[in-house]
């Protein structure tokens, strides 16, 4: 049950996508000073060591954040995750990969509410002890009083089943990013059904489900079955860096399928994602596929390259 570690896979080309996009989302809601809700359902440790055991074993980040990391010309977008992460490392040396939790800790403001679901003992007990030690420092640089149970809470949980309870939040602004392992294919069916209940309490949320491109059905199929969802619009962005290998091994491609985004997302994925292909493409098989829709017409459009 509990096999799947994230560390083995930070700064993946995965992880750029899903990263760089939840920056974007974020800074659209930080637009009005309304405060919102970033919920995590799926967290993981909130924080990496790339030169660790785990992240070092197979270097996934040379697939993702590694060839980024000395560029200097770079889409905005791509510059802004880039800084974060680089922010995170001060000495110059890629050292530390920010997950999730910590991207939406740097982006989201003091009013906003993070509510963090992982279900990994270890994992979970990583992630509140790096949220502590984030509160440590930043207290210690008189840059944010002690917001711990107010601003941040980590929830050792299930975050399918604990995410019914925070919808609608109170202002009625929020992102919910779900990223489940899929190593149970029962995560393909539970993200549905949990965004299907979600959408009842709360329809003007913003949902971003990543997931892998893989040879099993389910994974295939996953794309049509959130098309199919009761949400005002919809836009579905898939990154593939490779051509798939003859034994299926790897991970080549994976998408962020974003329910009510704003109206910016697609205009600047447009933008970018002709670089980003060209940026972490390693052969013919690189590429990307944009395609949105609404509930009433279904898909409308759809950019490939
Ligand atoms: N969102 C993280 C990020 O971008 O940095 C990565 C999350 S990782 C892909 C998936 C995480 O979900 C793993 O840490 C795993 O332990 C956790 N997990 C698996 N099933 C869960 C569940 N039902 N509820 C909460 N966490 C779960």
């Amino acid at each position: 049950m509990f096999s799947y570690r994230h560390a083995f896979h930070a700064g993946n080309h995965a992880d750029v996508l899903k990263h760089f996009i939840t920056i974007q989302l974020l800074q659209y809601l930080n637009q009005k000073d309304t405060a919102y809700s970033y919920i995590d359902t799926h967290s993981g440790a909130g924080v990496y060591e790339l030169d660790g055991a785990f992240a070092s074993k197979n270097a996934e980040y040379d697939t993702g954040i590694g060839p980024l990391w000395n560029l200097t010309d770079m889409p905005a977008p791509i510059k802004e995750y880039v800084d974060l992460v680089r922010a995170m490392n001060p000495s110059g040396k890629m050292r530390y990969y920010p997950g999730s939790p910590y991207i939406a800790d740097q982006v989201a403001r003091e009013q906003d509410r993070l509510r963090l679901f992982e279900l990994h003992p270890a994992d979970s007990k990583l992630l509140a002890d790096n949220f502590r030690k984030l509160e440590e420092h930043a207290a210690a640089q008189g840059i944010r009083p002690t917001v711990r149970g107010k601003r941040v809470l980590v929830t050792r949980g299930d975050g399918f089943a604990a995410l019914k309870a925070l919808l609608p939040p109170p202002s009625r602004r929020a992102l919910v990013l779900i990223d489940p392992p899929y190593e149970d294919k029962q995560d393909y069916k539970k993200t549905k059904d949990v965004l299907a209940e979600a959408l009842g309490r709360f329809p003007t949320g913003t949902y971003a489900v990543w997931y892998p491109l893989l040879q099993r059905m389910e994974s295939r199929q996953f794309a049509d079955k959130l098309k199919q969802l009761p949400a005002a619009e919809w836009l579905n962005v898939v990154l593939t860096t490779k051509k798939p290998t003859p034994d299926g091994f790897g991970l080549h491609s994976s998408g962020m399928f974003i329910l009510n985004p704003p109206y910016t997302l697609e205009p600047m994925l447009k933008e970018v994602m002709p670089w980003l292909v060209k940026a972490l493409g390693k052969d013919s098989g690189a590429r990307f596929t944009l395609e949105k829709g609404t509930q009433a017409t279904g898909t409308r459009n759809n950019s490939e390259r």
